[in-house]
């Protein structure tokens, strides 16, 4: 994976491509290019031997004009203030392009969790919610989880918060279990939202699905949920991987046999109906109809892009391909399905899950897909409609052509104060 890309520079380089299709000043611009806060903050807890341990933990608010700031607690130890503060405008442009009234937070802790007992988790979750307090609420900022994170992590949060202010209140967080206030269908949300968007670009490239090779990096929440999904759409995946490697059979791969693998060894490598073993680069760069990067940013670099061959990309991660990556694949006439639209799905239903918290009145699962597969559909068909309209080649910036505009006029229509 390459290192290099700073995540915050190609969030950035990424606005101004879109800029220059707007009449939006410079110095509006300019505002939505940062964040509006960053804290940074040390977490020291007691480990189960007696010791004491510090973290780093960061939450970045990048824009709240459009509703609260909103978006997942990373735990990774390539953390940093730069990548969580990408996060966070990423998620700002992702509220936008499928429209839902939330704006765009992140937070991270740097910390490998795999090195730590759940009691010690718990510790390191429960301080960092005591110092996000403060900040967060349903209608200030709204956490949710992302990268080694789930349902676990966001109900410390949710207990400490409601102990510590006193109060019941759901919607200060997404991503729970269904005990604890969750929805139907925030599991799978964004693997959903990522083989959605993939069946609408094929329908609009005039490309079969039915038998289409899939390969799939990254076997998490994301990637596991989006290999199950387009199998049982009709597509063949033939190519897995997670941080340990990758697998592959030409013939297809049974996702759920793979995850169960990978659930009793740590793994997908070495399930044993692969024909081979890959490294990750040779998984990005098979000849595949769809790709489906789902690991972490920068997972394509420029040099790389050069090899790879899929026609389709749909990001289920968020900045897998670094802007050297985008230009190399745009001239490749590679449609890439940009992250903030792909993996939306989460935040939607995050949405839907803290509607629902607000009303105190749950959806079935059934509700929450359909309304889920409305908002894809509705943000698909609008980014085919600036591609057109603008005559773009690339589906990205037609993606924040949308979503800057949209910031852009809440920002304006409210006017700056002081
Ligand atoms: P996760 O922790 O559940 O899974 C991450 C997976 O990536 C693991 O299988 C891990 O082994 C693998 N991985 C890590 N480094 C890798 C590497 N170098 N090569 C191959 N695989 C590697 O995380 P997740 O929630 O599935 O998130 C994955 C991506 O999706 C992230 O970019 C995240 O920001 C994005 N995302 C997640 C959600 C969500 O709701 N979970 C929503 C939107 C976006």
């Amino acid at each position: 994976m390459a290192e290099d890309a700073n995540p915050f520079e190609s969030l950035q380089s990424q606005i101004d491509e879109a800029a220059a299709y707007l009449d939006i000043g410079d110095d509006v611009i300019e505002r939505l290019k940062y964040p509006e806060r960053v804290l940074e903050t040390n977490l020291t807890i007691e480990l189960d031997d007696g010791s004491l341990e510090r973290f780093k933990a960061f939450r970045s608010q990048f824009n709240g004009d459009r509703g609260p700031y909103k978006g997942g607690i990373r735990y990774h130890p390539q953390v940093s203030q730069d990548e969580v503060m990408a996060l966070s405008g990423w998620m700002a442009y992702k509220t936008a392009i499928v429209d839902i009234p939330l704006g765009g937070g992140k937070g991270g802790i740097i910390v490998d969790p795999a090195d730590y007992s759940e009691s010690e988790l718990e510790r390191l979750t429960r301080a960092f919610a005591v110092e996000l307090t403060p900040l967060i609420g349903e209608d200030k900022d709204i956490p949710a989880p992302d990268v080694n994170t789930g349902q676990r992590e966001m109900n410390w949060i949710k207990d400490t918060y409601e102990t510590l202010e006193g109060t019941t209140e759901p919607g200060v967080i997404t991503g729970k279990n269904l005990a604890s206030g969750g929805s139907e269908g925030r599991v799978e949300a964004t693997g959903r939202s990522t083989v959605l968007a993939a069946r609408e670009a094929f329908e609009y490239l005039d490309m079969d699905l039915e038998g289409a090779t899939v390969a799939v990096q990254g076997y998490g929440n994301a990637g596991w949920i989006a290999a199950r999904l387009i199998d049982e759409m009709g597509a063949t995946v033939v190519a897995v991987s997670d941080s340990s490697g990758g697998i592959y059979n030409a013939d297809g791969l049974d996702p759920v046999a793979a995850k169960d693998h990978k659930n009793e060894t740590g793994s997908v490598v070495g399930y044993p109906n692969a024909d081979e073993e890959l490294t990750n680069e040779d998984l990005l760069t098979l000849d595949v109809d769809l790709l489906i990067p789902a690991a972490l940013e920068n997972a394509i670099d420029g040099e790389l892009a050069e090899d790879v061959q899929a026609d389709v990309i749909s990001e289920a991660a968020n900045g897998p391909l670094t802007p050297e990556a985008d230009a190399v694949l745009e001239d490749k006439d590679v449609f890439v399905i940009p992250d903030i639209l792909a993996n939306a799905g989460g935040v939607t239903v995050s949405y839907f899950e803290w509607v629902q918290n607000s009303q105190r009145f749950y959806w079935t699962e059934e509700k929450v897909n359909a309304e889920l597969e409305a908002v894809i559909v509705e943000a698909f068909d609008g980014l085919v409609e600036t591609i057109e309209e603008y005559d773009l080649d690339n589906p990205r910036t037609a993606a924040y052509v949308v979503a800057v505009q949209r910031v852009a006029d809440a920002f304006e229509e409210a006017g700056s104060f002081p």
